[in-house]
């Protein structure tokens, strides 16, 4: 199928650092479509939340969440060729790369309320089709009719070394069990949360990059476009 003249929504999800963004990105370039970040969404949120007090270790205050969500916008924006996520019009993507809030992104991600309003956002995203979509719940929940789904899995230990070589590369001071710690746990809570937890949809193809190189995930991603 030639998806630049066909537009299509495509659901990437999978486990984190899988290298889906970056996956997601090449598709997007490929055949000239929007790129989404979901989890984007959800760690602007949690920015806001920690920003304004609304987390306190491993509990919401579910008044101060309530004004933020009524208040978010969250868009992003192209500069220079790279995209950047904006809430309330102010550039944050430096901001929700952060350890921090990686750590609390999961507990905020699992509130009903956060879900319910980034997904209304995603799907609307996704009215014109020609999307591609990185995610969790993606292909289970924000687009269960997408007509192309993939479920990108890869080794723990190999997420972990990748993560810590992105973070060391932009010159962050981070440590690499920390990272790995962080990589399992949300692994283990992304897919024991009650709401749309992290799964592979019945419908959705498996790809594992452990052993691949980003060459060959593109040539894998032919040959199931080619199919369809
Ligand atoms: O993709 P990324 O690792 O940046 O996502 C951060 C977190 O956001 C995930 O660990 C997960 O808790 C949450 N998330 C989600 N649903 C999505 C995307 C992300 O719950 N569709």
């Amino acid at each position: 199928m030639n998806l630049s003249d066909h537009k299509i929504i495509i659901a990437l999800d999978g486990f984190s650092s899988c290298g889906k963004s970056t996956f997601a990105k090449t598709i997007a370039k490929r055949f000239n479509y929007k790129y989404i970040d979901s989890g984007a969404m959800y760690r602007a949120v949690t920015y806001l939340c920690l920003k304004h007090n609304a987390v306190n270790k491993n509990s919401i205050n579910t008044n101060i969440l309530g004004d933020l969500l009524n208040d978010v916008k969250i868009d992003f924006k192209i500069i220079d060729g790279n995209q950047y996520t904006f809430i309330n019009d102010v550039n944050v993507e430096k901001e929700i790369r952060t350890i921090e809030i990686s750590q609390s992104v999961s507990l905020v991600s699992a509130n009903g309320d956060v879900r319910e309003k980034l997904v209304e956002m995603q799907q609307k995203f996704g009215e014109d089709k020609g999307i591609v979509m990185d995610g969790r719940d993606i292909g289970t929940a924000v687009f269960p009719n997408a007509e192309l789904k993939i479920f990108m899995t890869a080794d723990p230990k190999v997420r972990a070394q990748r993560r810590y070589d992105e973070l060391i590369a932009k010159g962050d001071d981070v440590n690499y069990d920390e990272i790995e710690e962080n990589i399992v746990s949300r692994d283990y809570q992304d897919q024991n949360r009650e709401i749309s937890p992290l799964r592979k949809a019945d419908d959705a193809i498996v790809l594992d990059n452990t052993y691949m190189t980003p060459e060959e995930q593109i040539i894998w991603l032919d040959k199931i476009v080619a199919e369809l």
